[in-house]
C-alpha cells in the first residue's frame, strides 16, 4: 500500500457513511456518543497503528465470547467443550431461544445462549466473584493490559437481563451446567461489561492470529489449537446471522458487540477493530462493517483470495 498506514486508516474511517442506531436495549448503552469513530490495527511483530477515538473505551459485550471461549477450550479441552456447546452457525439473531433438536446443545459460543454456557464452563466451582475475576485477568493477558469493568453499564444490564435468564434456565434445565442460572448470567454479563478500546482489541485480534501468543508482550496466552479453533468459529459464526454476507464480503474470522466493536483476525498478518456505536438491525456496527470492507478490499484480506 503506498500511503502510510496511519492516514489510510483515517481515510477508511473519513469514507464511511453514517447509518443505524446505538443498543438501547442495555439502558446504559443508550447513553454513548455514538460518533465516536476508531480502528486500529496490529501486525504480527507487535506494531499497532491507530486512527479516530483510539482511546475511547466501550465496553466488549459479545467480543469477550470468542476470549472466553478460548479460555473454556484451553483448560477443559476440546472435546469436554464440544460435549456442552456446538461449532454450527445458528442462522438467528444473538438472543435466540434455541438449542440443536438432537443434541440439546447451544449451536455455537458466539450466539448468548452458548456463550452463556460458556462461562458456565470457565471455573465451574468458582463463585461468580472469582470466575469474573478468573475472565478479567484471562481477557486481560489477550489484550496486555489490565482491564476494568464498567459496572454502571454492567448492572444497567442486569436490570433487564430477562432474556438472558431465560437463556440461561433453558440450557441449566437441560443439563448444559449445574450452577445456579442467576449467578451464570450474573458473571456473563460482568463479562460483557469490560472495558476496552479499539487498540486492546487489535491487539487481541491479534493473539488470535499469532497462534495464541501476544503480540506485544510476546507471551503465551492460550495453546495454537485453541487460538485456531477459536478462529474457525468465528468464521461461521462471528457476525451472527449476517455471517454469510460477512464472510462473502469482507472474508475475516470477526465477532462484533453490541457496544459497537468489531474485531477481525487474519491468521499470521494482521488484527484489526473497529469501533463506531451505531448498529445495524443484526446488532453489528454499521461504520465497522464498511470500514472492515474497504480493509478487505485494498489489503487483499479476503481469507479465499486467490494468492
Ligand atoms: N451483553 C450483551 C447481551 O448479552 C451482549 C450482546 C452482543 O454484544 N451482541 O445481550
Amino acid at each position: 500500500m503506498k500511503t502510510p498506514i496511519p492516514e489510510y486508516l483515517v481515510e477508511v474511517l473519513d469514507g464511511t457513511q453514517d447509518g443505524g442506531e446505538v443498543a438501547s436495549y442495555i439502558p446504559e448503552l443508550a447513553r454513548v456518543n455514538p460518533d465516536r469513530l476508531a480502528a486500529a490495527l496490529c501486525m504480527s511483530d507487535g506494531r499497532l497503528y491507530t486512527a479516530g477515538d483510539a482511546d475511547t473505551r466501550f465496553t466488549i459485550q459479545s467480543i469477550s465470547k470468542p476470549f472466553v471461549y478460548a479460555l473454556a477450550v484451553q483448560e477443559l479441552g476440546l472435546d469436554e467443550v464440544l460435549k456442552r456447546i456446538g461449532v454450527e452457525p445458528s442462522g438467528e439473531t444473538f438472543n435466540s431461544a434455541s438449542l440443536d433438536p438432537h443434541t440439546q446443545r447451544p449451536d455455537n459460543p458466539m450466539v448468548n445462549i452458548g456463550a452463556i454456557a460458556t462461562h458456565a464452563l470457565v471455573r465451574p466451582d468458582a463463585t461468580v466473584a472469582e470466575r469474573v475475576e478468573h475472565i478479567r485477568a484471562g481477557l486481560s493477558a489477550f489484550a496486555g493490559r489490565e482491564l476494568e469493568l464498567d459496572l454502571n453499564v454492567c448492572s444497567s444490564e442486569l436490570e433487564t437481563a430477562f432474556r438472558n435468564l431465560s437463556l440461561a434456565y433453558l440450557v441449566r434445565s437441560v443439563g448444559g451446567f449445574e450452577q445456579d442460572p442467576r449467578g451464570i448470567v450474573e458473571g456473563y454479563t460482568h463479562q460483557c461489561s469490560l472495558l476496552v478500546d479499539a487498540r486492546d482489541l487489535a491487539v487481541m485480534a491479534m493473539t488470535l492470529a499469532n497462534a495464541g501468543i501476544n503480540p506485544v508482550a510476546k507471551e503465551r496466552v492460550v495453546d495454537e489449537a485453541v487460538a485456531q479453533q477459536v478462529l474457525s468459529v468465528m468464521t461461521t459464526c462471528g457476525m451472527y446471522d449476517a455471517t454469510g454476507d460477512w464472510m462473502t464480503q469482507v472474508g475475516i474470522p470477526a465477532k462484533s458487540g453490541v457496544g459497537g466493536g468489531i474485531i477481525g483476525a487474519l491468521p499470521g498478518q494482521v488484527g484489526a477493530a473497529v469501533f463506531s456505536p451505531r448498529l445495524d438491525d443484526v446488532g453489528n456496527s454499521v461504520r465497522g462493517v464498511q470500514a472492515f470492507e474497504r480493509f478487505s478490499k485494498d489489503m487483499g484480506m479476503h481469507l479465499l483470495k486467490a494468492p
